[in-house]
């Protein structure tokens, strides 16, 4: 089964106009001399760069994305953006879920659930993100967590042309630590299985599952090189072209 490599860079509330600009050319200038067989690049500023952005990368293949979303399409939302807004903006993608708006924003599965399948109806594609605290893991409970997760915030909607699935254990964000790789296949392998009692065993198939969790360039290749593995979600060193484009280059595509 063959599922394009996507690496999605998730630049968190960093970077002010000029220096994201010229993040966002850097990325797009490297992406067009790789010489590595083809995978997909995201990259997903804060809301305001999204506009200039999208000039800076104009002409590449380098895609747009957004970080969350309101699941209404419109109305009374004081300071909420809707998917219909980023759609129209141009935007390819929008993350749902991650754990720092899980944490800081007291997001519920059922609440990430209405967001993912309100990108949907607008046309975005959605990556869901999941997975462990270091309390959840000590305790045994990885997979009984990505289950519960899975099962609560992916949308009936979903399928595998409009979600993405991102693992990221809590502790391995920003830490610079990770799984091993064999603890990341075996966790990549049961989402899978969980993804295929949800939706269905076609749709778990061409389903991405990305990592993410201190992706860097010195681990990359191991983490994407996993049969499960379809890509990686990567905060810190999205913020650095060379760095980026290193991961990009070590994908298996
Ligand atoms: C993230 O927050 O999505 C992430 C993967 O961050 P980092 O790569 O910095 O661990």
């Amino acid at each position: 089964m063959v599922r394009k490599t996507l690496i999605a860079g998730n630049w968190k509330m960093n970077e002010l106009l000029s220096d994201g600009i010229a993040l966002a050319k850097g990325v797009a200038e490297e992406n067009k001399k790789a010489t590595r067989k083809d995978c997909e690049i995201l990259i997903c500023p804060p809301f305001t760069l999204l506009m200039a952005i999208k000039k800076a990368i104009r002409g590449s293949k380098v895609m747009l994305g957004a970080q969350d979303c309101h699941f209404a399409e419109k109305g009374a939302h004081t300071g909420d953006i809707s998917p219909e807004m980023l759609k129209d903006l141009g935007c390819q993608y929008v993350i749902v879920g991650h754990s720092e708006r899980r944490t800081n924003h007291k997001e519920s599965n059922a609440l990430i659930a209405k967001k993912a399948e309100a990108a949907i109806r607008a046309g975005l594609k959605v990556i869901i993100c999941i997975g462990e605290t270091e309390a959840e893991k000590n305790a045994g409970k990885t997979i009984e967590v990505c289950r519960n997760q899975i099962m609560g915030s992916v949308p009936t909607a979903s399928t595998a042309a409009n979600t993405v699935i991102a693992y990221e254990p809590v502790w391995a964000i920003g830490t610079g630590r990770t799984p091993t790789a064999s603890e990341v296949e075996e966790v990549h392998a049961a989402i899978r299985q969980i993804i295929a009692s949800k939706l269905g065993r076609a749709n778990a198939n061409k389903m991405r599952v990305l990592y993410g969790g201190s992706m860097k360039p010195n681990n990359a290749k191991s983490l994407l090189s996993l049969a499960d593995v379809d890509g990686g979600l990567i905060g810190g060193a999205s913020l650095k072209v060379a760095d980026f484009m290193a991961i990009a280059a070590a994908s298996k595509q």
